[in-house]
């Protein structure tokens, strides 16, 4: 029920605030809710859920939002003609949400 909501408010949020990223799960943008952010190394960090989303779900099943982000960076780099992100990339990213983080 709680999640069903978010999604309702996230719907909203998008529509009013078209400019903000937002939780890959409920949806709602980033000025009306807090992003829980996972370092993946010493200076980069990645926050595909909010901080209610990410305490909802397993280490297992949070791993998807964060592929997804990985996934859209190669994209965008593509799309760009920069060069791509390497699988030491992607293993950090599933090593910190294996590990909780
Ligand atoms: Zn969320």
């Amino acid at each position: 029920m709680k999640l069903t909501i978010y999604r309702l408010i996230g719907f909203v949020s998008r529509l009013l605030f078209p400019s903000y990223g937002c939780c890959g799960r409920c949806g709602r943008t980033w000025n009306i809710c807090r992003s829980h952010i996972t370092q993946i190394d010493k200076t980069t960090g990645i926050f595909p859920l909010c901080q209610s989303c990410w305490e909802t779900l397993t280490p297992k099943q949070r791993a998807p939002y964060y592929f997804e982000v990985f996934f859209r960076w190669q994209a965008e780099r593509y799309e760009h003609g920069s060069a791509l992100l390497g699988d030491d990339v992607f293993k950090a990213i599933d090593r910190a949400v294996t590990n909780g983080k």
